[in-house]
């Protein structure tokens, strides 16, 4: 027995089969914020053999409250989320395959990054990005767990294509409120105990054991907790996960992007094709109509009077100061190309 996994190789649902199965498993966590950070260090510890992370931002100064992969090096550097996770995971666990992808998870690339994938961790802010993974997962019949946290509750599901009801299944059950982190605030307490339960469904389904079938809300500040059997909410005309599927979220979106960033005064914009972009030629560009450009060899950072662009080599560009689409693909158009 080595000694690292000895403690939870005794915890009999494990045990020394289970580790042998952790080391053989490929998780791919969908974000590397706060809860992709803390379901990575969890699964990192626990010896899965493979991680892939992806994340399409950089760490900023309020990351730090709660984000505990990242140092304020990373964020005084401009670190991409990916490109510092990568590192510190693998500083915590050198046995185990790590990699960060600094880049969105959207429907053009997620059948690619699921291929071969054991179990999917939902660490995102925003549904947009779960449906893709909602539909991937459906598609290739992977299981994965959805968390979402605000202020100091915590919702978990864990979903299994063909035999728990699927995200789009439960749009209308979902419970809904206003506002984000940004908005309403979160704890991080909240965030460690939701990153627990999503990470205990994962450790169990890689080990051979049945997930939970039930929606559990747990909040931290006002300990309550409740769950729900949602087992029998599946819809049979689902268009994500019925015999009759389409995927609605996978269809191929042509022209100019965009995404609005979890209440972030943030529009992101990206190219109809992705390739990379060649940041020192575009800061030469840059450099007759603003003096304010810095950056790193992963992300140009830029301002325009009151408007701050973050470009990353893939092309992809959020524009922080403005919540109008249009707007801000005029901008897009106008420093970056079309
Ligand atoms: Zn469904």
């Amino acid at each position: 027995m080595s000694e690292r996994y000895s403690r939870q190789e005794r915890f009999a649902p494990i045990g020394r089969e289970g580790q042998d199965q952790l080391s053989q498993k490929h998780v791919l966590i969908v974000g590397a914020g706060a809860l992709g950070g803390a379901n990575a260090e969890m699964l990192a510890r626990a010896g899965v053999g493979k991680i892939t992370i992806i994340d399409r931002d950089y760490i900023e100064w309020s990351n730090l409250g709660r984000q505990q992969l990242y140092t304020e090096e990373d964020a005084v550097s401009l670190r991409t989320k990916a490109s510092a996770a990568e590192q510190r995971l693998r500083a915590i666990n050198s046995d185990i395959e790590v990699y960060g992808m600094a880049q969105e998870f959207e429907e053009e690339t997620a059948e690619t990054l699921v291929e071969g994938v054991d179990f999917l961790i939902d660490g995102t802010d925003n549904f947009q990005t779960r449906f893709v993974i909602n539909d991937v997962a459906a598609k290739l019949n992977v299981p994965w767990v959805y968390g979402g946290c605000l202020k100091s509750y915590g919702i978990v599901l864990p979903i299994f294509p063909g035999k728990t009801p699927c995200l789009h299944c439960l749009i209308d059950h979902l419970p809904q409120e206003g506002g984000t982190c940004d908005t309403v605030g979160i704890i991080g307490p909240a965030v460690q105990m939701t990153a627990a339960y999503q990470t205990a469904e994962c450790l169990k389904f890689l080990t051979g054991h049945a997930m939970s079938k039930e929606m559990i809300y747990v909040d931290v500040w006002g300990r309550e907790y409740s769950s729900i059997n949602v087992s029998k909410l599946i819809d049979k005309e689902c268009s994500s996960c019925s015999s009759k599927a389409v995927y609605p979220y996978l269809k191929k979106v042509k022209g100019l992007r965009t995404a609005m960033l979890c209440g972030r005064n943030t529009v992101q914009v990206r190219p109809s094709q992705l390739s990379i972009l060649s940041l020192s030629e575009l800061s030469r560009h840059l450099k007759p109509l603003t003096e304010r450009v810095k950056g790193n060899g992963d992300l140009l950072m830029f301002h325009v009077e009151d408007v701050r662009f973050v470009v990353f080599k893939d092309g992809r560009t959020l524009i922080h100061g403005t919540e109008d689409v249009q707007e801000a693909k005029k901008l897009y158009q106008r420093y970056i190309g079309a």
